[in-house]
């Protein structure tokens, strides 16, 4: 279903209004306090400005971190506001409370293309709990909602999908309408040949993911230690390597259903451990050494990947292939990377989620290279999944 964004309102709905804004200002704080990377802020600037540029009053709102449902000054947005100071010309204040009286009427006493920074929604024990009260609150803060936060439109909390029921209109701002519109097409309406490369540490977080692609992508490339619950299904020694024991099974029915489109990794790079890795050394799938572990994919499972990678038009990455925080483990997660690059230069429609591979491609510098890069990690694997995200469905239907 698509959803309405704020490009589809008119001027006049915007100007002098107060667009509550849900944003993903979830950002980490280094010790002294101040912001450390801003990335999920400047990729909320194009609808702050958006907003500011037609008159609205735009008041923003988010959680940080884990408070435990009660104010707690180490989780303040103080520092976001500041932050967000020095990223945009337009005027920012912020006001340390996101709910009552004096809020309302600081949003009220707010300027047009002025921006207004609300106190953490997660000092309040409602919003985790989607509370009707706290919706109604927060609904008393705006004219108008807009939910920028891709990131947290998994959740049902009263500062997404609970106020969105009660505000109209409800649209999505600019990055939650490019994560809809790169996931949704990308499981819709593929460019073909679609493949997916999953990797990452765990098959059990990412079942659903694979059991909803495999239907729909022509080939399905797996790294990571993922592959290592799959070769034990194939009963191939896997050595020290993270295994799954309780999900051998069900990648064994995985492997029978998946057929020809499911790959595996046929080389492995291996050591002895992470802490001492001696010399890292490739083995064929069938050499894995009793005592050693796989970290990475092998150098011809790379270019194989990379092959795979080039002939795609569309291409959908989650997890890495390897250790990739520990070099040399680091080394097939950067082929994937940058044969994504290659292919998005092409032509190619590329995806990447989850937080861990959007670093990897961050520290390779070929975050522009991509076509999207997913801000939400979870939400973007439930949304892949199939499942309904509760912040989007709130929203108004276009
Ligand atoms: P994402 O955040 O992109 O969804 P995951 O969180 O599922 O990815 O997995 C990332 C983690 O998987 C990384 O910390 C990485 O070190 C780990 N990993 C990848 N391959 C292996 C492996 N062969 N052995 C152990 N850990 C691995
Ligand atoms: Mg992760």
């Amino acid at each position: 279903m698509q959803k309405k964004s704020v490009s589809d309102l008119p001027e006049s709905v915007l100007r002098g209004r107060r667009t509550l804004t849900r944003v993903d200002f979830n950002v980490p704080l280094t010790d002294d306090g101040s912001v450390g990377d801003d990335t999920r802020m400047r990729a909320a600037l194009p609808t702050i400005e958006y907003l500011c540029q037609r008159g609205a009053r735009v008041v923003l709102f988010s959680h940080l971190g884990r408070p435990q449902g009660g104010p707690d000054p180490k989780y303040s947005m103080a520092p976001v506001a500041r932050h967000l100071a020095s990223l945009t010309k337009y005027p920012v204040s912020f006001h340390a409370e996101s709910s009552g009286d004096a809020t309302v009427a600081a949003t009220k006493a707010l300027g047009e293309g002025a921006i207004l920074v609300l106190e953490n929604t997660r000092f309040h024990a409602g919003e985790e709990k989607n509370d009707p009260a706290l919706a109604a609150q927060f609904a008393a803060l705006g004219d108008v909602y807009v939910n920028d936060a891709f990131g947290s439109a998994h959740r049902a909390h009263a500062s997404t999908a609970g106020v969105a029921a009660l505000l109209r209109p409800a649209v999505a701002g600019f990055l939650m309408q490019k994560e809809l519109d790169y996931l949704g097409q990308a499981v819709t309406q593929p460019k073909r040949p679609f493949i997916a490369i999953l990797g990452g540490a765990k098959v059990s977080g990412k079942i659903d993911v694979i059991e909803a692609l495999l239907p729909k992508v022509d080939g399905l490339l797996i790294g990571g230690a993922m592959a290592c619950t799959f070769y034990r299904a194939m009963d191939l020694e896997t050595g020290k390597s993270l295994v799954e024991p309780d999900r051998v099974e069900l990648a064994r029915e995985l492997l029978d259903r998946a057929q020809f489109r499911l790959t595996l990794p046929h080389d492995a790079v291996v050591g002895a451990s992470l802490e001492n890795p001696g010399k890292p050394r490739v083995v064929h799938r069938d050499a894995i050494p009793p005592d050693m572990a796989m970290f990475d994919i092998g150098p011809d499972t790379a270019e194989s990947f990379g092959r795979a990678i080039a002939t795609a038009k569309t291409i959908l990455w989650n997890g890495p292939m390897g250790v990739f925080e520990t070099p040399p483990f680091d080394k097939g997660t950067r082929a994937v990377a940058t044969a994504m690059a290659a292919a998005t230069k092409k032509g190619a429609v590329t995806i990447v989620g989850g937080g861990d591979s959007a670093a990897a491609v961050a520290e390779a510098g070929l975050e522009s290279e991509m076509s999207h890069v997913s801000t939400g990690g979870g939400a973007s694997l439930e949304f892949l999944e199939g499942k309904v995200l509760p912040g989007v469905a709130a929203l108004d239907d276009r």
